[in-house]
């Protein structure tokens, strides 16, 4: 079956792909394209209806820069559709082509060029785990990095993603100048790379691949420390979150990781559900080890338990806490219960308050998970109680009045059941990334239909989708 708006590629170019892509390279067969077509986009039963017919024509594999400018060539003298595609863990259907064409693994393109100063160098392949890895012998350490570190490539963390591990003191990727450079390749007959430097560089960042391909990253690195992995649990979810709130804001405790999840969501945590008591709310943290023994003091304070620690170990390996946060946490849970779905949210300074509202309103059907991160650079940043609350799915009517009332209370939602950009920062203005667009891409060919609001681009599915939940 073919979507509306397909873009054929035809033999001809299939031929001339080969020739220099290697033709091992170029997958046409119709199960092999499907499975370069789609990530983790099933997350979201909406997306999961929307989405599961749309895939490219054909598929590359790239390994060099090379190769890759003889494939964009091509593809910009076709005019053929360009979906960038890295470990394809995106969550949102980002790289999954709308319009046919091609999608692009560059998941090959996976060197580190530089690394020392506090600064790593590396092709946008390269994946996050290596990057921690080779930081860490060095004495440095990622900033932040995604749940999904041990598959994810930089280049799609930094297009796709947001922040994760670490983003309680380093903030999001937008943050602290973590990152430094981006190279940026131009979709033209003749492709330019673009340097972006600096604050510059960020009207890349976060853009589903739509202005421009990433082919060289230059990140801020932190300085190297020692995590211990402490789980703390409760009978009492206010004391819980208390504690929980009261350390993240305590800026003398160096921290990695501070998620905190409500009675039941830790049961569907199967892998450790020997780490914490049945039935109890519990805190996963990454705290310094010089602080292990104030936490524990701490929450033993507080009336909560440090029901286990795992000591730092070099290098760091299973079982993480972090493998169970972030937007692992609706892994596990789909897992355990595949009704539920979850949100993106961000809560006000009345978190408390709001998330007592949800538990009242929607008993049972919204389920507490939270994550900790400081928005924003030095002195002006801000620490967000954000998360991804687990929703029981029924209907996309419900799904939205859940969204509705959140918004009518304040709290702020990215909204992770669209594949259009601008639906993650509604009120977002995307004038320097458009602008971008304009240089990168002048044909309009990269992964088309992701953007809502570019001016003269309609997005292929509007009308299909409902209109929430701030459009
Ligand atoms: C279980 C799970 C947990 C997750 N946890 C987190 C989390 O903690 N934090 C977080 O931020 N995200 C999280 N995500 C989302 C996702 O895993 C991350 O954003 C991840 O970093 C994406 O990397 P990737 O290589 O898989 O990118 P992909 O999914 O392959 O691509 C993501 C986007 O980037 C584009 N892209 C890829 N490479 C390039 C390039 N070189 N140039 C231009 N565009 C490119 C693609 O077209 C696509 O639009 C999670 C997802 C899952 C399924």
């Amino acid at each position: 079956m073919r979507t509306p708006g397909f873009v054929e590629v035809s033999n001809e170019v299939i031929d001339e792909l080969g020739s220099f892509a290697g033709t091992e390279n170029v997958i046409t067969d119709t199960a092999g394209v499907e499975t370069l077509s789609k990530d983790y986009y099933w997350y979201s039963p909406v997306l999961l209806d929307r989405l599961k017919d749309y895939r490219a024509a054909v598929a590359v594999k790239v390994f060099s820069l090379d190769v890759l400018l003889q494939v964009v060539a091509v593809a910009a003298t076709h005019g053929l559709p360009v979906t960038l595609r890295g470990a394809a863990t995106g969550n949102y259907g980002q790289c999954i082509p709308l319009c046919g064409g091609l999608v692009v693994d560059v998941t090959g393109m996976d060197r580190i060029l530089e690394l020392g100063g506090g600064l790593v160098t590396c092709e946008p392949g390269t994946r996050l785990v290596t990057l921690e890895n080779a930081a860490r012998a060095g004495g440095w350490e990622l900033r932040s990095y995604p749940s999904t570190w041990m598959k994810a490539s930089v280049g799609g963390f930094i297009s796709g993603g947001t922040g994760g591990i670490g983003s309680v003191t380093w903030g999001t990727l937008r943050d602290n100048g973590t990152i430094r450079r981006l190279k940026v390749l131009t979709i033209e007959r003749e492709p330019r790379v673009l340097v972006l430097e600096e604050a510059d560089a960020l009207r890349a960042f976060h853009t589903y691949g739509t202005n421009g391909i990433l082919v060289e990253v230059t990140l801020r690195l932190a300085p190297a420390r020692r995590w211990d992995q402490v789980v703390v649990a409760g009978t009492s979810w206010a004391a819980l979150r208390d504690f929980a709130d009261g350390l993240a804001y305590d800026d003398r405790v160096p921290k990695r990781l501070l998620s905190v999840f409500e009675d039941p969501v830790p049961s569907y945590f199967k892998p450790i559900r020997k780490f914490f008591p049945e039935g109890q709310h519990v805190c996963f943290l990454e705290v310094d080890d010089a602080f292990t023994a104030e936490v524990g003091a701490r929450a033993a304070s507080a009336g909560l338990d440090v029901t286990h620690v795992i000591p730092h170990a070099e290098p760091r390996r299973a079982p993480m806490l972090s493998d169970y946060t972030w937007n692992h946490t609706t892994l596990w849970a789909i897992k355990a219960v595949p009704e539920l779905t979850y949100l993106q949210v961000g809560f006000g300074d009345n978190f408390a308050e709001q998330i007592d509202l949800l538990k009242a309103r929607y008993p049972g059907e919204f389920l507490v998970h939270l994550e900790y991160m400081r928005i924003g650079s030095g002195a002006q940043s801000l620490m967000v109680r954000g998360g991804a609350p687990l929703v029981r799915f029924t209907t996309e009517a419900r799904l939205k009045e859940i969204m509705d009332y959140c918004a009518e209370i304040g709290v702020g939602i990215a909204n992770p059941h669209s594949c259009y950009l601008e639906d993650f920062h509604p009120k977002g203005d995307y004038g320097r990334e458009y602008a971008l667009k304009r240089e990168a891409d002048p044909l309009g060919l990269m992964n088309p239909g992701k953007l809502r609001r570019f001016p003269g681009v309609a997005a292929p599915m509007d009308g299909a989708w409902p209109a929430f939940p701030f459009a």
